[in-house]
């Protein structure tokens, strides 16, 4: 690794669950090796010591995070278990993949899922208001669906006679 022999390197992670090289090289520049304190998606605040290697990428070599179960180079690495691992080593099951035939996710959750994350990473105001409106409007109109079918329930119900005979 031709980056700089730093001891004692220490970068925060800023996106729960997640190390990113982006944020680590924009601390601590190109290291050996360092530690990252991050909080998992449970809120929990922990600390990974990782190692910096190297991928060439185009025409030159660029850093990279390396995978400490399988030491390959990574921009992203996501917490599993007590370790943090790249894509290979930790395939993504997303709340999307997992909810996706869900008839709750297609309609709100995943719009609550997003909006979520958008608070969660600190995006702008404008995106989680403009979610939030989404959220509100398909909640809404779901709610106006249940009541007319309630509606009609009843009708029915009534019309049968067995309601006020
Ligand atoms: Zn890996």
């Amino acid at each position: 690794m031709a980056g700089t022999v730093r001891f004692g390197a220490v970068a925060i992670s800023f996106r729960p669950g997640q190390v990113r090289l982006a944020d680590v090289l924009a601390q601590v520049g190109v290291v050996d090796e360092l530690t990252v304190r991050l909080v998992d998606l449970n809120g929990e605040s922990r600390e990974v010591h990782l190692r910096m290697t190297e991928k060439w990428s185009a025409t030159s070599w660029r850093p990279a995070l390396e995978c400490p179960q399988c030491q390959a180079p990574a921009a992203v690495l996501r917490v599993q278990g007590e370790q943090v691992l790249c894509a290979r080593c930790r395939p993504a099951h997303t709340a999307h993949h997992l909810n996706k035939n869900c008839r709750t996710w297609r309609d709100e959750g995943a719009i609550a899922d997003r909006l979520v994350r958008s608070v969660l990473l600190g995006k702008g105001i404008s995106s989680n208001s403009r979610l939030a409106r989404q959220l509100e409007v398909r909640s809404l109109a779901r709610i106006e669906l249940v009541g007319e079918q309630a509606l009609h329930l009843v009708r029915t119900i009534d019309r049968a006679g067995f309601i006020n005979p």
